[in-house]
């Protein structure tokens, strides 16, 4: 049976029922998904793990997925980001199609099991810290900016040989003040007369936006205040996406229930809330639904949620925005992943066209960075060589800006234009940098 002709739909995902940990069963269901996948094809290009299956069944004796290994099954696992592409854009066979495939989630359910078998790196387990990393970096910020720089050939080899951390990766700077403690200074007053005026958004620092670039936070609180929205901003916790990567999904549980807490009181006063990153926006909106099933902040929370580019694009139509300088420039979009799979479509277009003369053109591909995946030794070649098509696009036609939603594919792809060859712009920030500009902000 070729496709559903219904929306696709995702599944509770199981993780305190024992059978999904049971490995005879995930290794069965991994050859069950492998083989339709093998008959299919359509995810050849998405990223290294579809090419690693597929060139496998290739070079099996019977050119069968019963002829693969156990490493080989596990090789496709481990080239998986979770960027969530297959199930959003390619796959037909996505739940309630009879073939109920769901390939990022299986790969979930791989790392679930090496987590609970204590398989997870060391590495992978300290990185995933966040939020006490980020306490720890904004503390120590020159001692871990001078640690962590790319060009310290002192520290990073040693890095490389002790974590797994690919001595070229970049790897973010710390800010020395982190993004909550910055609010009473830099949140100005709501404009009286803007037409957004009576709104009111807490706006969610991913670890990320917190402790390590607050450029996105700071033009967002004065883009929404400039039109009357009253702000504030919270980081109760990290959003444990990495701990997701990780495959640790208790971790994901307790994150969902202590920061939907959080937010529930805010939620019930009229507070819209506003992740400044996507890959948050997705945990918030969808993967904690799926893991923290029935828990009704959680429930309210998914609804109350709202992407950087999505809630602005819902203010010009809900109340109009204030005018907006024309700025005759053409802006590269890098859509993200993980605002893809936020199935709301281009926003980031949608908010940029908001500007007059503003020419931006989207790019659809995966930057290649994956979380904390790309950094390591194993991928960061591998992530290099996913992000190539898409910045190959981005700088054709030599754009004057260059913008992604995602804070950790900016970066990376200015190290895969180099590696092009490209001319790399000084910084590809995130678009609400660019309405912050053109407001004259
Ligand atoms: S989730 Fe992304 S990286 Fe993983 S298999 Fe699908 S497309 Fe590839
Ligand atoms: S995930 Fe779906 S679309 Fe992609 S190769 Fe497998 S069956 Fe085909």
């Amino acid at each position: 049976m070729e496709g559903s002709l219904e929306a696709p739909t995702r599944h509770p995902i199981p993780w305190q029922d024992e059978s999904w940990y049971d490995e005879a069963a995930l290794e069965a269901e991994l050859r069950r998904v492998y083989d339709i996948c093998h008959g299919c094809r359509r995810c050849f290009n998405l990223c290294d793990s579809f090419p690693i299956l597929f060139d496998a069944i290739d070079e099996a004796p019977n050119e069968e997925v019963e002829d693969l290994t156990p490493v080989q099954l596990k090789a496709v696992v481990d080239a998986c980001t979770l960027c969530d592409m297959c199930f959003m854009t390619k796959c037909p066979y996505v739940p309630p199609h009879s073939f109920d495939l769901d390939f990022p989630h299986l790969m979930l359910r791989y790392r679930a099991v090496e987590h609970r078998k204590g398989q997870t790196s060391f590495a992978d387990t300290q990185l995933a810290e966040m939020d006490r990393n980020g306490r720890l970096g904004t503390a120590l910020a020159g001692l871990a900016n001078w640690a962590t720089d790319q060009d310290n050939g002192l520290t990073r080899p040693i890095m490389e040989k002790v974590a797994g951390i690919d001595r070229r990766a970049h790897l973010p700077p710390f800010m020395e003040t982190p993004l909550v403690n910055q609010a009473a200074g830099i949140i100005p007053a709501p404009n009286p007369d803007g037409p957004a005026f009576g709104k009111k958004v807490a706006v969610y620092a991913g670890c990320h936006d917190n402790f390590n670039d607050g450029t996105p936070g700071l033009a967002l609180v004065k883009v929404l205040a400039h039109n009357g929205v009253r702000v504030r901003i919270e980081h109760p916790d990290c959003c444990a996406m990495p701990k997701l990567e990780n495959g640790d999904l208790a971790a994901v549980a307790s994150a969902a229930q202590r920061i939907s807490a959080h937010f529930a009181p805010l939620i019930a006063d009229g507070w819209d809330v506003v992740p400044l990153t996507t890959s948050c926006a997705l945990m918030l909106k969808f993967e904690w639904p799926l893991i923290e099933v029935g828990n009704d902040a959680v429930t309210q929370l998914s609804k109350h949620t709202f992407d950087v580019s999505e809630y602005i694009v819902a203010l010009s139509k809900e109340t109009g925005l204030a005018p907006i300088e024309a700025m005759p420039a053409s802006i590269a979009v890098h859509f993200a992943c993980h605002a893809r799979a936020q199935n709301m479509g281009p926003k980031a277009m949608e908010m940029l066209r908001l500007i007059p003369e503003a020419k931006p053109a989207l790019t659809e591909r995966c930057s290649g960075h994956g979380g904390k995946w790309g950094i390591f030794k194993e991928n960061f070649d591998r992530a290099v060589k996913v992000g190539k098509p898409a910045a190959r696009n981005l700088v054709k036609g030599n754009p004057d800006m260059i913008v992604s939603e995602c804070p950790l594919a900016g970066p990376h792809l200015k190290q895969v234009i180099a590696a092009n060859g490209g001319e790399v712009p000084e910084r590809i920030g995130h678009p609400i940098e660019i309405m912050a500009k053109a407001y004259g902000l």
